[in-house]
């Protein structure tokens, strides 16, 4: 098989970014990309999609158009790893070799752990901001809606962008408002964690909006089975005796977010940690086992929020450290643990959480341009007019506005003994 310089598995947010990346860097680098889909997608917008804010085109770019200039793009899955021999193999039992290997998949999203689920979306009021062909259908059911019972879920963590599910809410809670049947709309949230947010700075503001649409806030409540056409939901949840209890609930809308899981491709692989995420270093990104290979986005075992936010900081780590690998050198910058999320209180606002590990408080911007703590105007220009375009021209072409990697202190030179 070819051996290229670097092979990246997935041109998801993570995978072209750091490409990207790369290149700008050293631009001689031999550089194949393994991403089986003929289509990027920014999945960020597809909140806005859901709340008819953003067209669905506009998250949508063919695979090529994003594929920096001078790359090899094998145009299949990555099947198999073999680290050992620098290895991986492809769908059509091929394989590639490489001198660094960058792993960023994404996850999966596994909708059929929710029997009933699949078969119902898109249909019978149940819907998913969480997949490109349904968040129009969310806009749909919310401008449709008569009085009745919506409910929103939340699977247990870890989930790409942790806020998604309650933003769908929040937003759909305003097209109500505004139609004037909120007051007659019955808006279920429930969340199989035990909290509305991991960072408790950001909740008393989510709280206000909670109490002002009247949300029913239901708090280790698992949905686990949906029958579309009688249009009931079914969830999980500790009964008063502490043993699990089965409460069904029927609906006009139901949003549903799905589990989500490591890919079977990583989880099989000798990649992976104990909970089958790709197991690397917090700061440098890099594979405990494996010296020259590294991983970010959604598909690591670190604990930042799984947000293309994370991913934009993390690329360039990611670039820095694999060209210290390819010239045998340590690594030389960290990653801070960063993600962002913009909960989309209501059209127009915005309450911009942005932390890293340990759910430090890490704002892009000085408090009196931008308090994240507060829901605002500045933010919601941010999400609806600065942050596309910052991701299809800066993130994803190498441009690092406001996101230069975090160089490792080196170690005190030992003197003279
Ligand atoms: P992805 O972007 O999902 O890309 C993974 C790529 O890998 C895909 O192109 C896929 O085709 C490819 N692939 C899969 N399997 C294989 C294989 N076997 N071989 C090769 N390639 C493979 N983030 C934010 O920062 N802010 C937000 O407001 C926000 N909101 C969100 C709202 C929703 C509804 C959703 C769904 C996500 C949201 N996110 C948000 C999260 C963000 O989209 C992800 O965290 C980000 O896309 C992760 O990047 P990634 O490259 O790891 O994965």
């Amino acid at each position: 098989p070819r051996v290229h310089d670097v092979v990246i598995v997935g041109g998801g947010a993570a995978g072209i970014a750091t490409a990207s990346s790369l290149l700008k860097r050293r631009p001689s680098l031999d550089i194949a990309i393994v991403e089986p889909a003929t289509c990027h997608y920014y999945q960020p917008g597809w909140t806005m999609v859901g709340a008819g804010i953003f067209k669905p085109e506009t998250t949508r770019h063919p695979m090529a158009e994003v594929m920096p200039a001078g790359v090899t793009w094998i145009r299949q899955a990555a099947a198999g790893f073999a680290p050992q021999m620098r290895e991986v193999m492809l769908a059509d039992g091929a394989s590639v070799r490489y001198r660094a290997l960058v792993v960023a998949p994404g996850l999966r999203l596994a909708w059929d752990a929710i029997p009933g689920l699949s078969e119902t979306l898109g249909e019978n009021g149940v819907t998913s901001n969480y997949r490109y062909d349904l968040a129009p259908y969310t806009y749909r059911l919310a401008s449709d809606m008569r009085p009745g019972r919506a409910l929103f879920t939340q699977p247990a963590m870890p989930i790409k962008c942790a806020g998604a599910p309650q933003k769908a809410m929040y937003l759909c809670c305003d097209i109500w408002r505004e139609a004037g049947i909120l007051p007659r709309m019955e808006v279920e949230f429930h969340n199989a964690g035990g909290v509305l947010f991991g960072v408790p700075t950001y909740v008393p503001a989510l709280m206000d909006y909670v109490e002002r649409y009247g949300i029913d806030l239901n708090f280790g409540s698992t949905l686990v089975a949906v029958d579309g056409p009688a249009r009931i939901a079914t969830f999980e949840r500790k009964g008063a005796d502490g043993r699990p209890e089965r409460v069904e609930r029927t609906f006009d809308m139901l949003h549903a977010v799905p589990p989500q899981t490591p890919l079977d491709v990583i989880a099989a692989s000798p990649l992976a940690g104990p909970g089958g995420w790709i197991e690397v270093d917090p700061a440098t990104l890099r594979h405990v086992r494996h010296e020259d290979v590294f991983a970010l986005g959604d598909a690591t075992d670190t604990p930042n929020a799984k947000t293309a936010a994370a991913a934009r900081k993390q690329a360039p780590v990611v670039a820095v450290n694999v060209l210290a690998a390819l010239d045998g050198k340590a690594p030389a910058a960290q990653y801070n643990g960063y993600g962002s999320c913009p909960l989309t209180v209501e059209r127009g606002r915005i309450v911009l959480a942005e932390f890293g590990y340990g759910g430090a408080l890490l704002p892009t911007f000085p408090k009196w341009m931008l308090d994240g703590t507060r829901p605002t105007r500045r933010a919601w220009f941010l999400k609806d007019r600065m942050l596309p375009p910052i991701y299809w021209y800066a993130m994803l072409r190498g441009r690092e506005w406001l996101c230069a990697p975090e160089p490792i202190a080196a170690p005190p030179e030992s003197g003279p003994a």
